[in-house]
């Protein structure tokens, strides 16, 4: 593509040796077409890809540089950490200080285990729930995205949702058919479940905001009344903060409803943020429930990499660089972002719904108030690709699917915002067009 020649020519060379040129299925551009931007250097809020250009990033990596791209205190602990070696296979102090530090963060989590990713996190959290009480069932919602485990492929949001596909190919009836999907926000269809389940679910699985159908935010009351029916039944409740943790505020979404509500998850799954760019994931909770993992316990969970130091030396000088200063100032920008491309596009007359969760934010093309899957879709995808595409050209790096979070970072200054806003009116109206 003649905008792009650099990123063309590599992407050419990546299509000849990886499944679709990329190795996670969103990064393609096939949901809004053109070619997808390879990026070679990243400084604050911004990114620079492989042909010299220059975008203000409102991805983040899908969340994880929530301190802006090379944030001096993050590379100078992985500098550290990489002279002294990349990876024993034994305990280190680097994985007892950011468990210490998630604990010390989230009220939930008395015990937690680090992993690689997100999608380990949520694939041992359902493997523990399962061990922990003895029953097979799992509960998750429509659009919700826990990463690519199998079981948790039914009606996931993300990449799904971008192309629209019912599941993926290769996943087995017999692995999806202890998994109920229901709509999300919906306690009447949870209460029918374990009415017509009783003792069967071992837990039910929810993002604590919804976040991968573009961002939906529990009603009120939702998540608290998930803790209540589950509890009641002897089922587990595991909220994945994969993507919310430590984003939506310093204790992540729980920070701002369970700590308000008082209800309290049994499992909780991190990521992204926690690996401050480097692959970490966690999952942690109730310490009874945590005794059940190997070695002290029978619920098998392992890993080469876990615990890595260098990522989490990166982990750890992120989660400590994230004070309550950094979320003012996310709130703040997130706010002023939404704010400014909702009043755009209402400008052009585009249909627009701002939606957000803490500091975690998107902009859905319709005027529905989004609560579920089913409203996530009635949005225009075409209005966001031609939006997309105005915002690319003129510096600024979208989420390339309208079904993704936007990400902010703490080093999002008056120029970037300045960019965003230059931007929009003309991106509106390419998606009024
Ligand atoms: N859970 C949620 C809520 C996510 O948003 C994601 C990734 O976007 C995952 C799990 C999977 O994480 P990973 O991509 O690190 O495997």
């Amino acid at each position: 593509m003649a905008d792009a020649p650099a990123s063309q020519a590599l992407f050419d060379r990546a299509l000849a040796v990886i499944p679709g040129g990329v190795n996670s299925p969103v990064r393609a551009f096939r949901s809004v077409g053109g070619t997808p931007r390879f990026m070679v250097s990243g400084t604050g809020p911004r990114i620079t890809d492989a042909d010299g250009r220059e975008y203000v990033d409102l991805v983040g990596s899908w969340g994880p540089m929530i301190l802006g791209h090379a944030h001096p205190d993050v590379r100078a602990a992985v500098d550290t950490a990489v002279s002294r070696g990349l990876s024993f296979g034994t305990p280190g102090e680097g994985e007892v200080a950011l468990a210490e530090e998630i604990v010390r963060r989230v009220d939930p989590v008395e015990r937690v285990r680090l992993v690689s990713s997100g999608t380990e996190a949520t694939m041992s959290a359902m493997r523990l729930a399962r061990g922990f009480t003895g029953r097979s069932k799992v509960v998750k919602f429509a659009g919700c995205y826990h990463g690519h485990v199998d079981a948790l492929l039914a009606s996931a949001g993300s990449g799904i949702a971008t192309f629209a596909l019912p599941d993926s190919a290769g996943v087995t009836a017999a692995t999806t058919a202890e998994v109920i999907v229901l709509p999300y926000n919906d306690l009447d269809a949870v209460r029918a479940a374990f009415a017509a389940h009783p003792g069967e679910i071992a837990a039910v699985i929810t993002e604590a905001a919804a976040a991968n159908m573009g961002v939906v935010p529990p009603l009120p009351g939702f998540n608290a009344g998930l803790a209540e029916i589950t509890h009641a039944d002897g089922a587990l409740l595991i909220t994945d903060e994969v993507m919310t943790g430590f984003r939506a505020s310093r204790a992540g979404m729980w920070g701002l409803d369970g700590a308000q509500e008082g209800w309290r998850p049994d499992l909780m799954t991190f990521g992204k943020v926690i690996g401050g760019g480097l692959p970490v994931g966690a999952f942690g909770g109730r310490a009874d429930i945590m005794a059940h993992l190997a070695p002290e316990g029978p619920v098998y969970q392992a890993g080469t990499l876990s615990g890595n130091p260098i990522a989490t030396a990166a982990g750890l000088a992120t989660l400590r660089g994230c004070t309550d200063e950094i979320y003012a100032h996310l709130d703040a920008t997130a706010r002023t972002v939404g704010e400014l491309v909702a009043a755009a596009l209402t400008q052009a007359g585009v249909p627009n719904r701002l939606q957000r969760a803490g500091t975690l934010f998107s902009v859905f093309f319709t005027d529905a108030a989004v609560t579920d899957y089913d409203l996530a879709r009635t949005q225009s995808t075409a209005a966001f690709a031609a939006f997309f595409h105005s915002m690319l050209r003129d510096g600024v790096y979208l989420p390339p699917s309208a079904f993704e979070a936007w990400f902010v970072s703490a080093a999002h200054d008056d120029a970037a915002l300045e960019r965003i806003e230059a931007a929009l009116p003309a991106a509106a109206r390419a998606a009024a067009a």
